[in-house]
């Protein structure tokens, strides 16, 4: 099969598509017929070197994908040979043509799911599922804000609260992102406007939003504490660095401030998760958004797009 190989940390050039030797299945595991796979932030992260968690070299990137069971080991039993599927992680990465995977890292793709949306569902989707049901505790009737809607994690984000009955703002750097997050049900604010934080507290009554799902903290943490709702919930997804904040404003709202790493998720966690993604699947509440795809090979142009900025849902790689 073809992969591409990472044998140093550095720039996207570092990724090469090489010939590697197809993988088989041990027991308990299965191997997928890659269609699609997630390009997610964190694998440039990981590929620069900059990471806290670094694979041992040379390894292949990529967690999330989706495709056809090839074939399974010993001992498997809830997917056979040519079922469709989407990946939450695998064994041995999945940008590449065939994936090593537990059976436990496979999850049913419906009919009614494309494979670049199966692709966006292992992070993107995972992460908004557990930040709004398990971090924030969201009820019906509360506002959340998506500070940074645009993207993966945003989009699945919007389309989880709207379908939970919550009322929700999202923002974006550019119209045709503002209006990919209206299209998902949400209100839109761009979030590179002098008065959007304005915007938003019109927006909610005076109020402040509920819940917040931050995606770059290290610009807007200080922002949403100064408009979350009185007992509100600031969950932070994403970071990139480091910002000073008032504690007293946490106080004052008596703000709860939480976050989390997707990875650091238990099984069980992470069981009803998906359950909870295969609900939204199945009654078409969630369809993720592909802004574009690219060929395996041209992995790097496609770590180069997910950090520029003008999000328009995820980017996949297909084999
Ligand atoms: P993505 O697809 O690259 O989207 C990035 C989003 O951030 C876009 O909506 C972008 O909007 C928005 N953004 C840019 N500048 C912003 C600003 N000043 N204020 C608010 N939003 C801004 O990334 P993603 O996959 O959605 O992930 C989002 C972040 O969460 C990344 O930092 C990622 O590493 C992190 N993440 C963390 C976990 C976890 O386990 N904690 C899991 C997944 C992702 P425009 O492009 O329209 O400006």
């Amino acid at each position: 099969m073809k992969a591409i190989i990472i044998r140093e940390f550095g720039p996207p050039e570092v990724m090469n598509l090489e010939e590697s030797a197809d993988p088989k299945p041990g027991r308990g595991q299965v191997t997928v017929e890659i269609k699609a796979a997630g390009v997610n932030p964190v694998e440039t992260y990981i590929r620069s070197g900059a990471y806290a968690r670094k694979p041992d070299l040379p390894y292949t990137p990529g967690t999330d994908g989706a495709g056809l069971v090839k074939e399974t080991g010993p001992g498997v039993g809830t997917v056979k040979q040519g079922d469709r599927v989407y990946l939450s992680g695998s064994l041995s990465g999945t940008y590449a043509e065939i994936a090593l995977c537990r059976e436990t890292q496979v999850h049913p793709l419906p009919d009614n799911t494309g494979f670049a949306q199966g692709a966006a569902l292992g992070v993107p989707y995972a992460t908004a599922w557990r930040a709004l049901f398990q971090k924030a505790d969201v009820k019906k009737g509360e506002t959340a804000f998506i500070h940074g809607g645009s993207g993966g994690v945003g989009i699945a984000a919007i389309q989880l609260a709207r379908a939970a009955g919550l009322h929700v703002v999202g923002t974006a750097g550019t119209l045709r992102g503002m209006k990919l997050v209206e299209n998902q049900g949400a209100s839109a604010l761009d979030h590179g406007a002098s008065d959007y934080i304005d915007q938003l507290r019109t927006l909610t009554g005076g109020r402040g939003p509920d819940v917040i799902l931050e995606m770059l903290a290290n610009v807007n943490l200080a922002k949403d504490l100064a408009v979350i709702a009185p007992r509100g919930r600031i969950v932070v997804i994403g970071s990139r660095g480091k910002i000073e904040i008032d504690p007293r404003l946490v106080m004052a709202h008596e703000a709860v401030v939480t976050g989390f790493v997707l990875f650091n998720a238990t099984e069980g966690e992470l069981k009803a998760i998906h359950e909870g993604l295969a609900k939204g699947l199945a009654d078409g509440s969630l369809r993720p958004a592909i802004a574009l795809e690219f060929p395996l090979a041209l992995a790097p142009s496609a770590h180069e797009e997910v950090m520029a900025g003008g999000h328009y849902g995820k980017i996949v790689l297909v084999p």
